[in-house]
């Protein structure tokens, strides 16, 4: 079997204006993302997804990447992936160069489950477990007047929902993060796990003054309190709280997650498939949380195909360390609104008493819906 063709694929959807959210960097209010379709010569399809920007990451693949993948048998993803790295090595070992890559090894691996009938977490070793808990990653800022209330009723109806767990986005100032904290707390009760997302809003100094207010409110874990690249800062920070401090979704490859595990900048690392080198590298990243007894839980924002990729590495996760009652692995299940995610795979991630069971799906266990594609493509 090999690789015949790869289609480059940009879809972009606009949001309503009520619609458009904000985290603590930026404004939403357009979602545009590059989809890999990856044909082999025996018409099996495979899907990948890169974060970041859709028409760089196009250029990339159409220009460098697919002239090395075209022949290649789709099995050799090691050999693929060190091949397309080393190409472009000295001009990008972060960013964009990755995602682009990160597109190619999610749809192989796709490729490999389907010429198998197995889906993707047999091809990693097996499930460890039957189902994952997904969190509700949402409480944006919206362009409301009463934001605090609005945050307040948001969560409740996660809660409502089934979720057990929560991700409330921080890092818009000392007071109002406080009074979102105190607000979705009491909204939600104490037997929902509430979590906190800055962004990189801050600087070492803000953060632990934030943190230290937050103790009190039994937060799961703080998510990138300070930039990626200040690990020192991640140290000071987790030196100073009795919080978890989780980071990693900007950080890239097994090199990089390196030095983040091995400093033990965190407790929980959060690697995502469509950043940090897809499949093939989380694996890896996850392997090295293991060496340190850090918790590893995939990052996922995208379509669809970044949410079923996530999936299938949740499944194939080690609890570390065992023991008889781990913790559940959390799975990131993004609210906002995103025809891609709820709709690219015929309808959304299904939930079932606040748990995701194990797909039997081969591949990533997804059929992608073409239709919709053709609707949202843009021409580039
Ligand atoms: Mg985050």
């Amino acid at each position: 079997m090999k690789i015949d063709s790869l289609e480059t694929i940009v879809v972009s959807q606009t949001l309503d204006g009520g619609e458009s959210f904000a985290y603590s960097q930026f404004w939403y209010d357009t979602r545009t993302i590059m989809l890999l379709k990856l044909v082999t010569d025996t018409g099996l399809v495979g899907w990948g997804e890169a974060f970041g920007p859709a028409l760089v990451n196009k250029q990339l693949i159409d220009n460098v990447y697919a002239p090395l993948v075209i022949g290649r048998d789709p099995f050799d993803t090691e050999v693929i992936w060190e091949d397309l790295y080393n190409k472009l090595r000295d001009h990008g070992q972060k960013g964009v160069v990755i995602e682009a890559l990160s597109a190619i090894d999610i749809a192989l691996w796709d490729i490999k489950g389907k010429a198998l009938n197995l889906p993707v977490y047999k091809l990693l070793g097996g499930a460890f477990r039957d189902k994952v808990m997904p969190y509700a990653t949402g409480l944006y800022r919206r362009r409301t007047g009463d934001i605090i209330g609005e945050l307040a009723k948001e969560a409740a109806g996660y809660a409502e929902q089934g979720f057990k767990a929560i991700k409330l986005k921080v890092g818009f100032g000392l007071d109002t993060d406080l009074e979102a904290v105190i607000a979705v707390r009491r909204a939600i009760g104490d037997r929902v796990k509430l979590m906190v997302d800055a962004n990189h809003a801050y600087n070492a100094n803000t953060a632990i003054k934030l943190g230290k207010r937050m103790e009190e409110y039994d937060i799961f874990w703080y998510e990138e309190p300070v930039p990626p690249e200040d690990i020192e800062g991640y140290k000071q920070v987790k030196a100073q709280l009795a919080i978890p401090i989780a980071g990693g979704e900007a950080e890239f490859t097994r090199y990089g997650h390196y030095r983040l595990l091995h400093e033990r900048a965190v407790d929980i690392v959060q690697p995502d498939c469509c950043v940090t080198g897809g499949i093939s590298e989380f694996r890896k990243i996850a392997a090295l949380a293991t060496v340190h007894q850090i918790q590893c839980y995939p990052h996922i924002w995208g379509s669809a195909v970044a949410v079923y990729t996530g999936l299938q590495c949740a499944f194939s996760l080690p609890h570390y360390p065992p023991s008889l009652n781990p913790d559940p692995v959390l799975l990131e299940l993004d609210r906002t609104p995103n025809v891609f995610r709820e709709l690219l795979a015929g309808g959304p991630l299904p939930i079932r008493d606040g748990w995701v069971d194990l797909p039997t799906q081969p591949g990533l266990g997804l059929s992608v819906d073409e239709e919709l594609i053709a609707k949202y493509r843009v021409n580039v």
